[in-house]
């Protein structure tokens, strides 16, 4: 679950148009419209990296009024559903996935099967991805891989760590001391 306590506010006077900020939003609320970035409220994650990313100071991190809670509701999904789908990628569904949210397994296989098709959807309807980013998006991958989603090309979903089973079959055969394949 994520607390998203915070909401990026952008200058336009400081603003470039350069879409720093927009090519890392993992939930696509920071869009570049006429050379100025502008921010969509419902969207933000308040994750920061927009602040971070952009070179002229143009991002301010501010109090929302009213905090927003982003939790996945496990009863709108079916159960053995999320149990099957998270056995096809030998993960617990308990297994935590963002350390940042507290999200588990359960929540991301249950957000794929209530319909998400993109990370950016996971990070909107769990929370995971919207701390580093970096550690959950290999599981996140994962599921969707397991699930026969084919995640749309974009540069935010590249070069990002990757986990021990994606190693090439070619290096896992080579090496069958250690667990490429998920064995637990
Ligand atoms: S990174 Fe900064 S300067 Fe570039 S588009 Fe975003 S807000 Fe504007
Ligand atoms: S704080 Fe994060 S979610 Fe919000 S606009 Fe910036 S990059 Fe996007």
């Amino acid at each position: 679950m994520k607390v998203v306590n915070f909401l990026s506010i952008v200058d336009p006077q400081k603003c470039n148009g350069d879409k720093r900020c927009e090519n890392l939003c993992p939930s696509g609320a920071i869009k570049v419209v006429e050379k100025i970035a502008r921010v969509d409220e419902s969207r933000c994650v308040a994750c920061g990296k927009c602040r971070e990313v952009c070179r002229e100071g143009a991002i301010t991190m501010v109090r929302r009024s009213e905090p927003r809670e982003i939790v996945f509701d496990m009863q709108t999904v079916s159960q053995e559903k999320i149990q099957a789908l998270c056995e096809k990628t030998f993960l617990l569904p308990d297994m935590l996935i963002c350390a940042c949210t507290g999200t588990m397994v359960k929540e991301v296989a249950g957000a794929i099967i209530g319909g998400a098709k993109t990370p950016e959807d996971i990070v909107l309807m769990t929370g995971a991805g919207s701390g580093c980013g970096i550690y959950c998006m290999g599981v996140v991958f994962q599921l969707f891989k397991a699930a026969g989603i084919v995640i749309p090309d974009d540069p935010r979903w590249k070069n990002l760590p990757l986990t021990p089973r994606d190693i090439p079959d070619k290096i896992a055969d080579k090496y069958p001391e250690y667990y490429f394949r998920g064995v637990i």
